[in-house]
């Protein structure tokens, strides 16, 4: 049996990709705008009406990463030096930098158990203790990790009543559902990714998500250098260069006409270690907590429990994996336990870190075939005895 590297999640292309690349050197488009991103941009508009009827003025700018369109959600939500931003804090770092880069102050907030995502209880603990100290914060960054909704109507309930805001991370969720509606569509702006590892790829990328074209003209005027109407170069704004690639944009393209399928396949990879996992004790398989939640199961999730696993802990079965050239990897470690972040305010009763303690990432890429899943399964049984 082939020992090739086992990933985590790794580049998928549906074959259609280099159609679109050629045709931009055909016209000459390489650059920060032309033909694909315009239509990759109208790509991921329709994918996400499709099941969100009534949001009919969907806007998308296609951006150079994730990240980028996170930064550019706060400025567009008026975040300056000194305000404060809750943000969920286990996640990727990716989440709460932008906060940084403005200035502000990240206030981060726990998960509960049930999605692993921001929890109510304590969000609205923290709005009203952060109010009681004479600030109000300025926006919500909840996010759907590893592809699991986050409790879309508690969230949307706090953020109405407190009038604050959510920038949804949905880095992670494009193709996830909630009660039939897409991920990507519930935040005042929704984000998504396109960097290497995530479900579809345009090698790096990401993308702003609105109701308002005010909003979106606004984000593609700061995303390419904030260049005020004039004939010689004129600016009243600070600008970035956030503008995703024409020859990026085409990669995307040709990973739109697939998604369906990826979604299917990391479904798949989540069931078949459901199955793996069914008879053994100690490892629990996070699945979502009832039919309103349609995860894309981006990564595939276990939890280990060592009174019942006979003391296996993470790292044992992590190492164990590694050892045989699988890769696997701790749950996100959460924003309140990075050294950059311990001094910023965290409202919590400890559930990200006992989840950060005992979860373990599983391989779960579209690509890995029947050939790859007996590999797994022999190993992880392996490292289980
Ligand atoms: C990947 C990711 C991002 C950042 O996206 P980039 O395109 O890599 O900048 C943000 N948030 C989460 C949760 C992510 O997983």
């Amino acid at each position: 049996m082939s020992n090739e590297k086992i990933w985590l999640s790794s580049p998928h292309m549906g074959g259609s990709e280099i159609n679109y690349i050629n045709s931009a050197f055909e016209q000459n488009w390489i650059a920060p705008l032309g033909p694909n991103v315009n239509g990759f941009e109208e790509d991921l508009k329709n994918y996400l009406q499709s099941y969100n009827s009534g949001d009919s003025s969907l806007e998308v700018a296609a951006l150079s990463s994730g990240t980028a369109a996170i930064h550019l959600a706060l400025v567009l939500l008026g975040v300056k030096n000194g305000d404060e931003v809750l943000c969920q804090s286990m996640t990727f770092a990716a989440s709460a930098n932008p906060i940084m880069y403005l200035g502000a102050t990240p206030v981060f907030v726990d998960s509960e158990e049930e999605t692993l995502n921001i929890c109510p209880i304590q969000l609205e603990i923290a709005i009203k203790d952060r109010i009681s100290k004479g600030k109000k914060p300025k926006a919500i960054i909840a996010v759907h990790l590893y592809g699991m909704p986050y409790k879309v109507e508690e969230i949307q309930r706090i953020s109405e009543e407190y009038d604050i805001p959510v920038i949804e991370d949905s880095a992670e969720a494009l193709g996830s559902k909630y009660k039939g509606m897409k991920c990507g569509t519930f935040g005042r702006f929704s984000i998504l990714s396109f960097n290497g590892n995530k479900i579809i790829t345009t090698s790096g990328g990401g993308a702003l998500v609105t109701n308002s074209l005010e909003a979106k003209k606004k984000a593609v005027f700061l995303a390419t250098q904030a260049r005020d109407e004039a004939p010689h170069y004129q600016h009243s704004h600070v600008g970035y260069n956030y503008r995703l690639s024409n020859i990026s944009a085409g990669i995307g393209r040709g990973q739109m006409e697939v998604l369906d399928k990826r979604v299917e396949a990391r479904r798949d990879m989540f069931q078949f270690y459901v199955n793996l996992f069914r008879t053994v004790d100690g490892v629990k398989v996070f699945e979502e907590p009832s039919e309103d939640y349609f995860s894309n199961h981006w990564l595939s999730v276990i939890e280990i429990d060592e009174t019942k696993s006979n003391g296996l802990q993470r790292e044992d079965l992590r190492k164990c994996l590694e050892s045989k050239n699988i890769e696997s990897r701790p749950l996100w470690k959460p924003m309140h336990m990075q050294p950059i972040f311990t001094d910023y305010p965290f409202y919590g009763t400890g559930v990200a870190e006992k989840k950060f303690e005992n979860g373990l990432c599983l391989p779960s890429g579209s690509n890995l075939n029947e050939v790859d899943r007996e590999r797994i399964k022999q190993a992880i049984l392996g490292c289980l005895k």
